[in-house]
């Protein structure tokens, strides 16, 4: 019999009904879990073990009392760390933060916790969410747990690592040029980006606010949709909610795909394809025809401007996001006494050198704090992008660079509007090949950068996509597929996901488990 631990949250939430296991039962197994394999992994930053049995106790005290629960009653789920947990830390990763106690929930947290689902930890991720490898988060690497000498994907690389090896059923992630997609495709899990404002950003550390949204990352397309109807929703808090009701995605999972019209856009398949990546996609178009599917060639002209538009705004939103952390509010300061020693002997080296202009133009102790702080709180990747955001940002480069890359985005939002004019889904990669070797692009960030190739766009113009397992190189490494869809129809992607993994069964697949021979990466 499979261990609890390794069943959708589905299968999970039958037996938490019928009573045939508890809450703290399945508790126990995620835990034991972790404590077997995340060494070998690092997919977390956090681990619960008290909270998350007194979380799975009250569940089970609820049911033996008789109330009726929903779905997500007592059911595992690990939180990216940059989505605040009250009274716990939320680091984003970053030596910044690696302090900061957040003294409220996200309101996704908020709406887990009420469904009674059961936090068990914190997942790990690129430092502020930035990056595409998990390599960047200052604490460790995460492994990917279908070969622990490459990387899992990212930004959300722990939560899917998480789920890949069966430590919990559930995860939750954020997704701002591909963050959920992307490791979920190198992963070998189902992720997906809801429609900007479909979920509330209430308590996500903001990355690019105009492109950042909240997601479930799970085994399956089910899973997918369970948690989102529990994540989804209106938000007074968060002004750019979407006041939409949610609709019961699980109940519309079912349904005949005879006549989905399914884009496929040619200039996907160019150069720069990785081969085995591009048979696995096909292999899943067809299979979609066999279910009746009608394929169709669709263009987005705009698309190959993505990762140039994107790594504008999303740099700009992040630097003016970013000036928030000074060392004055809150998370790291910089020693201030060391501090008052430097300028000190500045001074006194200025002044013994007669320079009056230098000793003028020194910093103010302020100045000097919020210099250091920052020099020491954020690593090289954030400032890399907080360079390049003020860059964009500043007076004669804004015209030139900002405001063209928005002229660009709006271009791109119109390619999408026509083609989904034609079509009902637009089918296609996730990533340009499987998982690379840790440190493989980490000293070349446009390397890094043009692996968001496929999954910027759908940030960019607000629309919800997702990514699901499609095949496996001769490596043995997962491979995406990327399905995308007009705003607010998560629905339409589920059941389209849902159908595929109802004929194929490369989502039910899992990693060998690492073991205890595996590498010990904790720091
Ligand atoms: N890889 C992209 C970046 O580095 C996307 C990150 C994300 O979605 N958070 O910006």
């Amino acid at each position: 019999m499979a261990s609890l631990c390794e069943l959708t949250a589905a299968e999970l939430s039958g037996r938490l009904r019928r009573g045939e296991c508890s809450a703290v039962e399945v508790a126990r197994a995620c835990l034991d879990r972790i404590a077997a394999e995340d060494a070998a992994v690092g997919a977390f930053l956090s681990v619960e073990p008290e909270w998350a049995l007194a979380q799975a106790e009250a569940v089970d005290r609820r049911r033996r009392a008789g109330e009726t629960l929903g779905p997500l009653a007592g059911i595992p789920v690990a939180i990216k760390d940059n989505l605040c947990v009250q009274g716990r830390v939320t680091s984003c990763a970053s030596r910044m933060l690696a302090n900061f106690r957040s003294p409220y929930h996200a309101t996704v947290v908020e709406r887990l916790l009420s469904a009674g689902a059961v936090i068990v930890g914190k997942t790990n991720l690129d430092e502020f969410a930035m990056g595409g490898s998990t390599e960047t988060s200052a604490f460790h690497p995460t492994r990917n747990p279908w070969d622990a000498a490459r990387i899992p994907g990212g930004s959300s690389g722990g939560s899917a690592a998480s789920v890949a090896a069966r430590m919990v059923p559930l995860s939750v992630g954020s997704d701002t040029g591909g963050s959920i997609r992307q490791p979920a495709a190198l992963c070998g899990i189902s992720g997906l980006k809801p429609t900007y404002g479909r979920v509330s950003r209430f308590g996500l550390v903001a990355f690019a606010s105009s492109l950042d949204q909240i997601g479930p990352l799970a085994q399956s397309a089910e899973d997918c949709a369970l948690l989102l109807e529990t994540l989804a929703g209106h938000d007074p808090r968060d002004s750019t909610s979407l006041d939409r009701p949610v609709p019961s995605y699980t109940s519309e999972l079912e349904g005949s795909l005879e006549g989905l019209r399914i884009g496929w856009v040619p200039d996907h398949f160019t150069e720069g394809l990785d081969p085995e990546v591009a048979e696995a996609v096909r292999e899943a178009l067809r299979a979609y025809e066999g279910l009746g599917a009608e394929l169709v060639e669709v263009s987005l002209p705009h698309a190959r401007f993505a990762v140039a538009a994107y790594y504008i705004i999303a740099p700009s939103e992040a630097s003016s996001n970013l000036a928030r952390y000074d060392g004055v509010h809150y998370g790291y300061r910089t020693d201030e006494k060391a501090m008052s020693a430097e300028l000190e002997e500045e001074r006194r080296a200025l002044q013994a050198a007669g320079d009056a202009q230098a000793l003028e133009e020194m910093d103010s102790a302020l100045v000097r704090l919020y210099r250091r702080t920052r020099a020491e709180g954020f690593g090289a990747e954030v400032k890399r992008r907080i360079m390049l955001g003020t860059y964009a940002l500043s007076a004669g480069y804004y015209e030139a660079y900002y405001l063209k890359a928005l002229k660009v985005r709006r271009l791109i939002r119109e390619d999408y509007d026509r083609a989904f004019a034609k079509v009902d889904v637009i089918a296609g990669p996730v990533t340009p090949a499987p998982a690379f070797r840790l440190g493989e692009k980490l000293s070349d960030p446009l390397a890094m950068y043009l692996f968001d190739l496929y999954t910027v766009g759908a940030n960019l113009a607000g629309l919800p996509a997702l990514s699901i397992p499609c095949g496996f190189s001769r490596e043995g490494l997962p491979i995406g597929l990327h399905l995308q869809a007009p705003a607010l129809e998560e629905g339409r992607l589920l059941r389209a996901a849902h159908a595929l993994q109802q004929i194929t069964d490369r989502h039910r697949r899992r990693p060998a488990s690492p073991g205890p021979g595996g590498t010990e990466i904790r720091g």
